[in-house]
């Protein structure tokens, strides 16, 4: 059996954790720049807040209903992510991340009478040790227990917030429930599609033919689609080892940039925390390539378009310095004068593992100081504070940093920040 484990309003959860005084009150959190909402909790869900929705259009009924918003803190959320997720490592027998907020578990060593119980502990137990209110689908799929995810929380009094589906029975009455665009990997254009099939809930994809699917639904991926709605397990457990093929850092402005200078303080920022990203799963980059978003608004339409520049390194790299260079060659031959600069991003690729580089002829062997520098970098900003060491390039002044006028304090992860009891 499968089982998922998803964490409720997962960033506003991280918030009210350490504002217990918003417990059972609306809370908001907001995308970069303070742009969408994108965590609600069940409170401003009941007010009609949509998710996805622009903060400023939802600005006068968040008002007028004391809804707590806050910016987006990655930090807190990232470090909250990872106590859950480490939570269920000591708990569970297989593990696989599958985003910040949630984690597939193989619980196929489970006796199957005690799963209930053993998915109530794993519940209770996990958000004893973190804080975090979590919901559990348990099935023989992981498409499956996707679904039984999705009805636990829907109903979180009637489930306890555990839903399993272990007979034939309660997978038909669960797959009857569902709207075909609540399974998982459909979404709702693929669902427009089924339903001009007379295909409405997640029971009549069930009952489609193998032959159908395959024409339909594109293949493969339709056949262990309706495979695994049957229940049979065709989408596996991922090794939690396996590693980034591309590491992209990418960020919206929170202030327009027109000058080079700061054009190239922000890629090199970005080049630094890819590189940081790529040293952390000790790959190397063989690609790199460099890309900036021009607003093109004359007044009448509002047309935004993007540069790229790409590089192929002449030997694989996790160096920020080399790469640093080669970002800021990169962005100054996207760079036109007079152009409006809102976003911009660092994209790593053909990453492969640190110690299987190729040198060429011509290549110096890599400074094995620069190397022992890079993990004394690396080691300070992650037990001291983000960017407390970096490279010039990276500038001093960061016109173009995110907005985040709402953002709690880090904290889990800075002393300075800690919790204040009184
Ligand atoms: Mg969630």
């Amino acid at each position: 059996m499968k089982a998922i484990v998803d964490c409720n309003s997962f960033y506003a959860a991280c918030e009210r954790l350490f504002k217990p005084s918003l417990h059972g009150k609306p809370v908001v959190v907001l995308s970069n720049n303070d742009g969408c909402i994108v965590s609600r909790t069940d409170e401003a869900k009941a007010l009609g807040i949509q998710m996805a929705g622009p903060y400023f259009q939802h600005k006068k009924e968040i008002e007028q209903n004391n809804v707590a918003v806050f910016s987006s803190n990655y930090h807190l959320y990232g470090d909250m992510s990872r106590r859950v997720m480490e939570a269920l490592r000591m708990l569970a027998p297989q593990v696989e991340v599958y985003s910040v907020d949630e984690s597939f578990l193989d619980l196929d060593g489970i006796e199957p009478a005690k799963l209930y119980e053993y998915a109530l502990f794993l519940k209770h137990t996990t958000e004893q040790w973190t804080g975090i209110p979590v919901s559990i689908g348990v099935a023989p799929s992981k498409v499956l227990s996707k679904l039984a995810n999705k009805l636990a929380k829907k109903d979180k009094t009637g489930t306890n917030g555990v839903m399993l589906l272990q007979t034939p029975e309660q997978q038909m009455d669960a797959l009857l429930r569902t709207p075909v665009e609540d399974i998982w990997g459909v979404g709702s254009a693929g669902a427009g599609k089924l339903r001009l099939f007379n295909i409405n809930t997640a029971w009549d994809l069930r009952n489609m033919n193998e032959e159908w699917a395959r024409k339909n639904l594109g293949g493969v991926v339709g056949v262990r689609l309706i495979k695994e709605l049957r229940g049979i397990p065709c989408i596996e457990m991922k090794d939690p080892r396996i590693t980034k093929k591309m590491i992209a850092t990418t960020r919206m402005f929170g202030k327009p940039v027109y000058a080079l200078r700061e054009l190239k303080e922000a890629v090199t920022t970005y080049t630094a925390r890819a590189a940081e990203k790529l040293r952390r799963q000790n790959g190397a980059a063989m690609e790199m390539s460099v890309f900036v978003v021009v607003s093109n608004n004359n007044g009448l339409q509002y047309n935004p378009y993007v540069r790229s520049a790409y590089t192929r390194l002449p030997v694989a790299t996790a160096l920020t310095n080399v790469l640093i260079h080669h970002a800021a060659e990169m962005t100054a031959s996207l760079y036109r004068e007079g152009c409006k600069y809102i976003k911009a991003g660092v994209v790593l690729s053909r990453i492969i593992p640190a110690n299987n580089i190729q040198f060429n002829l011509f290549s110096p062997p890599e400074n094995i100081n620069v190397q022992k520098l890079m993990q004394t970098i690396d080691n300070i900003n992650f037990s001291m504070q983000h960017d407390i060491l970096k490279f010039a390039a990276n500038g001093t002044s960061k016109n173009w940093k995110m907005r985040q006028e709402m953002r709690s304090n880090r904290f889990t992860t800075r002393w300075e920040e800690l919790c204040v009891v009184k």
